[in-house]
């Protein structure tokens, strides 16, 4: 496919689902660190729970620093409503104490130091580049990466090459736009058992569709 299809799919989807006026995913104002925490606190549940714990966490202990002095039965009663609690309150201490003790309480701004990180993995140093020091990567969850293949960005269901495939093929100023499009299309449309493809907007440029 070539760029200019890519970049025309991503209009249609972001009018069809009346999109273009999304303006990102709401970390404004939040600090380096606060995105990577609201990062970890956002797998595995809704955007809405993860927003509710990260809200009540920097409400409480907005730095690392609050992080690293605080315990952790208090960080689990703070970010319960993100489900899997014990388990991500581990993993928040454990990536503080790496930021307080090797990184002089600076989230590192680059990729290497983030992956170095306890629990972080490329998708969270994707949106960490991203959303804190405004450096674009494209983040492939399995939305986009199902979507692309079927679409035929990529001609691999592996992520990495998924990434690649992306990286050449749309301009990073609408990685962004790629990301909300194909992510919304997939919860809808583009689902990974029966996808919708009689009124999916972009089964015009689908190799996959099924009529
Ligand atoms: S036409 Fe079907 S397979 Fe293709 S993108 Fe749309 S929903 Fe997915």
């Amino acid at each position: 496919m070539n760029p200019k299809d890519c970049t025309k799919i991503i209009d249609t989807i972001l009018d069809y689902f009346e999109l273009s006026d999304f303006e990102g995913i709401g970390y404004s104002g939040c600090t380096p660190y606060q995105i990577l925490i609201s990062t970890i606190l956002s797998q595995q549940t809704t955007e809405r729970n993860s927003r509710r714990a990260s809200e009540q966490l920097f409400a409480e202990l907005p730095t690392a620093k609050d992080v690293y002095n605080s315990d952790q039965e208090t960080i689990e009663k703070l970010v319960f409503c993100s489900g899997y609690y014990r388990q991500k309150t581990k993993c928040i201490m454990a990536v503080t104490k790496c930021i307080i003790e090797d990184y002089n309480g600076k989230v590192p701004d680059n990729p290497n130091d983030l992956m170095k990180l306890p629990s972080v993995g490329k998708k969270t140093t994707a949106c960490v580049m991203r959303y804190a020091f405004n450096k674009p990567s494209v983040i492939v969850d399995t939305h986009i990466n199902r979507v692309s293949y079927r679409l035929g960005i990529s001609d691999s269901k592996k992520p990495e090459e998924t990434q690649r495939a992306i990286m050449e093929k749309v301009p990073s100023d609408r990685w962004d736009d790629l990301d909300i499009a194909f992510i919304t299309l997939g919860r809808n449309n583009c689902r990974p058992k029966n996808p919708s493809c009689d009124d999916c907007p972009v089964k015009d440029f689908c190799r996959s569709k099924v009529v």
